[in-house]
Formats: structure tokens, sequence, C-alpha cells
């Protein structure tokens, strides 16, 4: 196999992308009124070679997200995660649950109580409990995975009585917007929706985590109340797809 090389001029752009991110997020943090500390930047790493990857663990970067099991798992070993939170968030198969319960942190992407089954079962077996997030399709778009804001609380109740599985928060993919002013309708109704369910202080969940702001509107998320945006492309570049 051909050996991988770094690019130089990669390993920069990722540096100051990175630095330009960190700061992006600070400025819309401080315009909100929020504190830049408790807006945390996921480096989204699907796609990206495990060097640029590493890269960005070297600058500061202490939570990373993946899409796909199979990518993550044939990474892993290549990247220096000492003291770096792992969180899926791609579409979960039921039939992948077993590989990667216990390989991440959290997983983001719940959407269903079948899923949440299987990875409470996995679990179990395993001896672990998982940290979940449930998705929410917040624009009831077909292509898209996670469920409809009105099934969000008998979803949280249901998978609430699980043992080995702990819920977080909610997570969601707004639908591509044309316009600032219809991306910021979809987070702040997430976020209204996000603290009326927390309000409910339903039995045995954490209802402390909102994941939401990707490269082109983390701003945005940032000023209706994100507690995690996930950045790839405006960190590590457009993606190729192999
Ligand atoms: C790819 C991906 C991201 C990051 O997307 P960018 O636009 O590259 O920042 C965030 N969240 C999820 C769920 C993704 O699949």
């Amino acid at each position: 196999m051909e050996r991988f090389i770094a690019d130089e001029a990669k390993l920069q752009a990722v540096e100051d992308n990175y630095k330009a991110v960190k700061s992006r997020i600070e400025e819309a943090a401080i315009k909100a009124g929020r504190n830049p500390k408790d807006v945390r930047l996921m480096a989204v790493t699907k796609t990206v070679e495990s060097v640029y990857i590493n890269k960005a663990i070297e600058l500061g970067a202490d939570l990373i997200g993946e899409n796909r099991v199979q990518e993550y798992l044939g990474k892993k070993d290549e990247l220096k995660l000492d003291g770096v939170e792992k969180h899926l968030i791609g579409h979960l198969q039921t039939n992948k649950v077993k590989q990667i319960v216990g390989e991440v942190d959290m997983i983001e992407s719940v959407d269903s109580v079948k899923l949440a089954k299987e990875i409470n079962r996995v679990s179990a077996n395993k001896g672990l409990t998982t940290n979940v997030l449930i998705e929410v399709n917040i624009g009831r778009e077909d292509s898209k995975s996670g469920i409809y804001m009105e099934q969000l609380e008998e979803l949280l109740i249901e998978i609430a009585g699980m043992d080995n599985i702990k819920i977080k928060g909610l997570m969601t993919i707004p639908p591509i917007c044309d316009t600032e002013k219809e991306i910021n309708e979809y987070f702040s109704t997430m976020y209204q929706s996000f603290i009326d369910i927390k309000s409910k202080n339903i039995d045995n969940i954490d209802m402390n985590i909102l994941s939401m702001g990707m490269s082109g509107d983390f701003e945005s998320a940032v000023s209706n109340g994100s507690n995690i945006v996930r950045v790839g492309s405006a960190i590590f570049g457009a993606r190729k797809y192999f």
C-alpha cells in the first residue's frame, strides 16, 4: 500500500481554519451574551485522513464526530485519542450497534425505540451505559433521519425506562436554507422545544446538551442556544468521497 504523506499546506490550512472557527464561535457566543466556554466545538472527521484529525487534536480539539461505524473503527488506531471524546453522529443501523457500543462516548443519532432497545441490549451485555442524544428532524424532511418533534416526549419516556442508556439531550440537522432568517427560525424553534422538554424534568433523563450547527450555520446555532457545534468542512476543507 502506498504510504500517505501529509501535505504541509493542508496541515497549515487545518491550523488556520481551526483557529478561525474557534474565534468565530467565541465571538458569536459573546455577541449572544453567552459564555464561550458553554459552547463545545466538535471536529467532524468523516472522510478526513488521520494525520489532519491528529493535527486538530494537537490544536486542542477534544471532541470528534464520525458518521460511519466502519470508517471510525478503521481509523481510530491511527488517532491520538487520549483525552478526546468521540461521538457517533451519523445514522446508525441496528445491525451495527454491536460494533460501536463501547467504542464511542456518545451516540447522537438515536431516533427510534427499536434502535434504542438494541443499544440498551448490547450495552447491558457489555456491562456499560451508553450516553445518547435524540435526533430530531426539525424540518420534517423525508430525506433525513430523526423523529418529529411531536413524537419526542413519548420516545423520551420510553427510552428513560431502559437501564443501560442515558439520554443527555437533543441533536438536529435543519434543512438547507436560503436565508439566515429561515435557519434562525429552525434553530430558535429547536431551542424552545429543548427548553420546554427540559422543564418537564422527565425522570431518568438529562436534558443538557443541544447539538446543532455545522460549517455553514454554526454562528446562528450559537446565538440560539446550541452547546455543541459540529464542524467539518470549515476546519478540514471540502470533503472528498472515496
Ligand atoms: C458532516 C456532518 C457535519 C459537519 O458538516 P460540515 O458542513 O462539513 O461542517 C455535522 N453534523 C453531521 C450529522 C454531519 O453528518
